[in-house]
């Protein structure tokens, strides 16, 4: 096991769920697993960055943000088409429109993709996406899941707001369990009785999850916390919990984003962020 600093009581008391009949178990796969985008490779000790807006709101929007995370640092470029709002009144997002418009965005500036899929009979537009993205909302959608399971797009599947640790890895089973092994898991917060956040950020479940599976592990600081000041803290406290990357939002006027703007960095305080993010990685790695 190369995680710094846990014993190996720690470890099998918590991994005992996970013997090696399963696919995510670092008892079955004991190396971290490298995941290919594009010319990038997430996963074991390399740090990705992930930013973009919430929501692709018009090509005008997503080509500037390309260009300026990309130049700033980012791997990958996000950008929601399809929205899980929780008000059906709410912005839903552009749909295949705004696939296309982040598709051809990050062909332009040479970044690679990554949307959220919400309906499983969309997926073959989500043919010229590099990574798809499964919401906090559909992490237990299995039949969502098996579906992805049994195509090769690596998947980012974020942990749903009321969901354990252990649930959360099961859903990755499902996927490696059809075949696909690329699965990145992203953090982002639970549901608790604290309100100044709009979830409670569980740093706790990197260093477990770098335990238990050999799965990369990034974290979403923006929705985790919900405020655009709480988001560089929470980075820097991301990286030092064993965090493999970061995924944030990016706009460049928050105040108009169609979604999520309080929680939405400026470029100028992603290029602040994500410099300190990485001169901290590679202290911590070197
Ligand atoms: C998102 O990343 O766009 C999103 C909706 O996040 P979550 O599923 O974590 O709420
Ligand atoms: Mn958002």
């Amino acid at each position: 096991m190369n995680i710094r600093g846990y014993s190996g009581e720690f470890n099998s008391y918590i991994a005992k769920d996970f013997g090696k009949e399963y696919l995510v178990s670092r008892e079955r796969h004991a190396e971290d697993t490298l995941i290919k985008v594009k010319n990038h490779v997430v996963g074991g000790n390399n740090f990705t960055i992930i930013a973009g807006p919430c929501s692709v709101e018009n090509m005008e929007q997503i080509n500037s943000l390309a260009i300026k995370v990309r130049n700033l640092g980012a791997h990958i470029l996000r950008g929601g088409a399809y929205k899980p709002r929780t008000s059906p009144y709410d912005f839903q997002g552009l749909g295949r429109a705004g696939l296309e418009m982040i598709v051809d965005a990050g062909l332009k500036s040479d970044i690679p993709v990554v949307s959220e899929i919400l309906d499983e009979n969309d997926l073959s537009y989500f043919e010229n996406v590099d990574v798809i993205q499964v919401g906090a909302r559909n992490m237990q959608n299995f039949s969502l899941l098996k579906k992805l399971g049994r195509q090769e797009k690596p998947i980012l599947l974020k942990r749903g707001q009321g969901c354990t640790i252990k649930e959360f890895l099961l859903s990755a089973e499902y996927i490696l369990a059809e075949g696909n092994p690329n699965v990145i898991l992203c953090e982002r917060g639970i549901r608790s009785f604290e309100p100044y956040t709009r979830s409670t950020l569980d740093l706790s479940a990197i260093p477990i999850i770098r335990m238990i599976t050999h799965l990369p592990i990034i974290v979403d600081p923006s929705h985790g916390t919900g405020r655009r000041e709480l988001v560089e803290p929470m980075v820097l406290a991301s990286v030092g919990a064993g965090a493999q990357g970061v995924m944030i939002e990016v706009h460049d006027n928050p105040a108009r984003a169609l979604c999520d703007g309080n929680q939405a960095q400026t470029p100028d305080e992603f290029e602040i962020t994500t410099k300190k993010a990485m001169k901290l990685f590679e202290t911590l790695h070197k």
